[in-house]
């Protein structure tokens, strides 16, 4: 079986990797310039994209900011899953947003504003701790603007001037003072099937994920099962096939979606030592009809994000459950240059490992590795 992403970053490569043993080709697609690659390599395999997806059982995407001719090139093909509707409301925050309110998911309160103007309404509704995201393009925290003091909107609005907000409007949400984000990784098979993975909770450093660890510690059943029921109405809702990852602010007792991403996801990286199967083999397998695998963890996990940095001491493989993830990419600020895994036996062990790890590198990279493994320990 043969299976097309597009997309051809660490997403696809990490598929590709997942579907080797199962004797599954993944080939990926370079968006920028329709090229068919391969996803470690990156070479061209010489196919056309029309080749491509003619040969392939099941075409699926590792990010969901495609061009919409692509998107609708790849759903005339009746193979394209999770599909383009659920691509876009990963996309598109307004859209995500509305799909939310008509499920009656608990999200964000929010505005959307299509005119500098409206942000005074927005400020007058929600008051003035504000984030503004552009409606889409946006990831790793980019496309997002703060506000923090209401002196500093006529700053702001400056700032906005560039943008035409009546083609890309921003989701203005209020700033939230929540306990923790979370997030429920499942995946939903061609016959309906459906299967979770343990929360995981996420640690965010300037919009950008650096570290999860699951199972999330102290998660209490209830909040599992509000995550699970939201998944499953989003993935009913978009007759999902795959890997679909659903973000959540923990407040108190209660969670509320800040966004999905209808694909595998940063915060599942730690299934590949730590769960049975891992989310790149499942979706791999749900888009191509096979049985969905096993979620179950082993122990306690966490992955720990490789942002802008490039230079490791080699014997930091020498402890115990550490395991490097490394996408090939050249090194920038900013840029999301690999992963470890860390695994052990319980939280205790697993802290112990990632304190160990932290001595290895440097705190202007890894700003919170030693303190979250301290408070595992
Ligand atoms: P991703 O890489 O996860 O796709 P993104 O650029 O789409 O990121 P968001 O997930 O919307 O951005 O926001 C990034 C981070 O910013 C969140 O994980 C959270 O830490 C913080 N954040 C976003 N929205 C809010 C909010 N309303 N209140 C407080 N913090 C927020
Ligand atoms: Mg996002
Ligand atoms: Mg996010």
């Amino acid at each position: 079986m043969r299976v097309l992403i597009l997309g051809s970053g660490q997403l696809a490569r990490m598929m590709y990797l997942a579907g080797c043993p199962l004797g599954i080709e993944v080939s990926a697609v370079d968006v920028k310039n329709h090229q068919v690659v391969n996803p470690v390599t990156k070479a061209p395999t010489g196919q056309t994209l029309a080749q491509a997806a003619e040969e392939a059982s099941a075409i699926s995407a590792e990010f969901e900011h495609i061009p919409e001719d692509l998107l609708q090139q790849m759903e005339m093909t009746g193979k394209f899953y999770p599909g383009s509707q659920a691509i876009l409301a990963g996309a598109d925050r307004v859209r995500e947003k509305q799909l939310l309110e008509k499920l009656g998911i608990a999200n964000c309160e929010h505005r959307i504003v299509d005119d500098a103007e409206q942000l005074d309404e927005a400020v007058a509704a929600l008051g003035d701790k504000l984030i503004l995201k552009a409606s889409r393009d946006g990831y790793d925290g980019y496309g997002q603007w703060r506000l923090t003091d209401r002196t500093d909107l006529s700053k702001l609005k400056k700032q906005l001037g560039s943008l035409d907000l009546t083609k890309v409007p921003l989701v203005v949400e209020k700033m939230l003072n929540f306990d923790r984000e979370v997030s429920l990784v499942g995946v939903r098979g061609k016959d309906g099937q459906l299967a979770f993975y343990p929360i995981a909770e996420n640690l965010h450093h300037d919009g950008q994920l650096h570290v999860s660890v699951a199972p999330a510690p102290n998660l209490t059943a209830e909040l599992t099962e509000q995550a699970q029921h939201v998944f499953t109405k989003l993935a009913e809702e978009l007759n999902y096939v795959g890997v679909l990852a659903v973000e959540f602010f923990q407040i108190g007792d209660k969670l509320l979606v800040n966004e999905i991403a209808p694909r595998v996801h940063n915060s599942g990286h730690w299934t590949m030592q730590g769960a049975e199967n891992c989310q790149f083999e499942n979706h791999v397998r749900a888009v191509c009809g096979l049985p969905i695998g096993d979620t179950r963890s082993f122990g306690a996990s966490a992955m720990v994000n490789i942002i802008g940095y490039a230079s490791f001491e080699q014997n930091m493989l020498s402890i115990p459950g550490v395991h490097l993830h490394w996408y090939g990419k050249d090194v920038r600020p900013k840029r999301k240059m690999g992963h470890f895994n860390v695994r052990g036996e319980d939280y205790v062990q697993l802290g112990q490992r990632m304190l160990a790890l932290s001595e290895h590198l440097p705190e202007t990279h890894f700003p919170h590795l030693a303190s979250e493994a301290r408070a595992l320990i």
